[in-house]
């Protein structure tokens, strides 16, 4: 099968030609557009979708320009990123905004900045194994500040806020969205507040949250719910939406794929792996590459790979039908970061699938579990929900799509301590044979001996 990339799209399909008029201000660097209807926002406008269709808005930038005004090639814009890695002050050294002129061209003073991103890409002989996948490459996003990629958003969608002066920011969350929302609203001075659904946010997400002083209102009610909520609150109570359909967060999401790139030195791997909920990330990382492809920066299209949890897969469902009917599920899974049901990016990653002739496939929870085993076995340790996208590539190296030597890069998402509640309960499991179940002993070195010698045996 071959993938689009022998064709990109011509520059003026997905920047902005120079020189159209009647654009609103600030339009020479960037406008939102809605991805329905075409309708042009100013980059200021605060709407939460397209005012006139409700459709979703997506972010538009001119073309990276010097100073005189001339499109870069992309051999001068790889070089602004590597000038931009050793920057000082440290503001463009992070892994967000050494791309900002592909992310939010002349944000300048306003950019609210933790510094995130510049996560690592490991390779972990025990988790290669595992997949079977000898090329395997982990990219951790668990190393971002607040212990998920969601920081690479909501970098951006703060300083957005502050750019609009925003008198608060919300976002629904599974518990990473808020946390993030919670640190950077801090640091921008900014309210923040958080709808999460009650019960079903991991421990380590609900504490950060609470830590950075987020208001945060437990909704007696699924993901989804809480979603529709803070929707129509965002739009009667004029507070900024930070949500995952907030197109500048898929503008921060996209540097994930922008780092990694680079990190291989503009050589685009096979297959990109990312586990999927909202499909958010799936549409950033479907931008990422079009744009990536277009400007010339990779000369190969690195196929999609979207892996949902069984219990909550309703893209995946959709896919094996090509995409004919959207669907929604009621969800349930261990991976409570991709317990969604209604995913609210569901066209945008559509797009993102097909043009990367991607494919998107379940895993079930005990497929996760014991993936995620394996990771925190390897001393790199993850949230549940990040090892479906290892899972995902064992199953595809088994059902021969994924080639032993091929190029993989899979996708951790959060950081193990996320989610203590889930780990403490798995390592006490009596019928879990790789639980690491915790010993009881007397203060005595007789008894510290005892457990040596029981390790020795286990391990001859
Ligand atoms: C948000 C999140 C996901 C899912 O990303 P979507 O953009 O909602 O598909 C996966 N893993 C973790 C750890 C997350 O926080
Ligand atoms: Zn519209």
């Amino acid at each position: 099968m071959t993938t689009p990339a022998s064709h990109p799209l011509p520059l003026d399909a997905l920047f902005l030609p120079a020189g159209v008029t009647g654009l609103p201000m600030h339009a020479e660097q960037s406008v939102q557009r809605c991805a329905a209807c075409a309708q042009l926002l100013s980059p200021l406008d605060a709407a939460p979708d397209c005012p006139r269709c409700g459709g979703l808005l997506e972010i538009i930038h001119a073309p990276p320009r010097d100073a005189g005004g001339a499109t870069l090639s992309a051999t001068a814009i790889k070089q602004q990123f590597e000038q931009h890695c050793c920057a000082r002050p440290l503001g463009h050294a992070s892994g967000v905004w050494r791309f900002e002129s592909l992310v939010m061209p002349g944000a300048g003073p306003s950019i609210v900045s933790h510094p995130e991103g510049n996560t690592p890409l490991l390779s972990r002989a025990a988790i290669s194994r595992y997949t079977g996948c000898e090329g395997l490459l982990i990219k951790h996003e668990g190393h971002n500040p607040t212990g998920s990629f969601k920081d690479r958003g909501m970098t951006v969608g703060t300083t957005q806020a502050v750019r609009i002066g925003a008198r608060a920011v919300a976002c629904a969350s599974t518990g990473n969205t808020s946390a993030a929302l919670a640190s950077y609203a801090a640091q921008a001075g900014i309210p923040g507040l958080v709808f999460v659904p009650a019960g079903k946010i991991a421990l380590g997400k609900l504490a950060q949250t609470l830590a950075y002083g987020a208001r945060t209102l437990l909704v007696k009610g699924d993901f989804d719910a809480c979603l529709k909520l803070v929707q129509q609150a965002s739009r009667e109570l004029g507070i900024y939406l930070l949500n995952s359909i907030n197109p500048w967060r898929v503008e921060g999401q996209k540097t994930i794929v922008f780092e990694l790139l680079q990190q291989l030195g503009w050589n685009a791997p096979d297959f990109i792996v990312l586990p999927a909920g909202n499909l958010g990330n799936t549409a950033a990382f479907g931008k990422a590459l079009r744009e990536a492809n277009a400007l010339g920066l990779i000369t190969k299209m690195p196929r999609l790979v979207s892996v949902q949890a069984a219990g909550a897969a309703p893209f995946a469902r959709a896919f094996r039908e090509d995409f004919a009917a959207r669907y929604t599920v009621q969800a349930e899974t261990i991976a409570t970061a991709i317990r969604i049901g209604d995913p609210a990016s569901w066209d945008r990653a559509v797009r993102a699938i097909r043009e990367t002739n991607g494919i998107v496939i379940t895993a079930d929870d005990q497929a996760i579990i014991d993936a995620k085993l394996t990771i925190d076995g390897a001393g790199v340790g993850c949230e549940p929900a990040s090892a479906a996208s290892v899972a995902g590539v064992r199953q595809l190296v088994r059902d021969g799509i994924i080639g032993t030597h091929d190029t993989v890069v899979a996708v951790l998402t959060g950081h193990v301590l996320k989610d203590p509640g889930m780990l403490v309960e798995l390592h006490q499991r009596d019928d879990e044979v790789r639980a690491n179940r915790p010993i009881e002993i007397e203060p005595s070195v007789r008894a510290v001996d005892a457990v040596l010698r029981e390790m020795h045996g286990s391990m001859s």
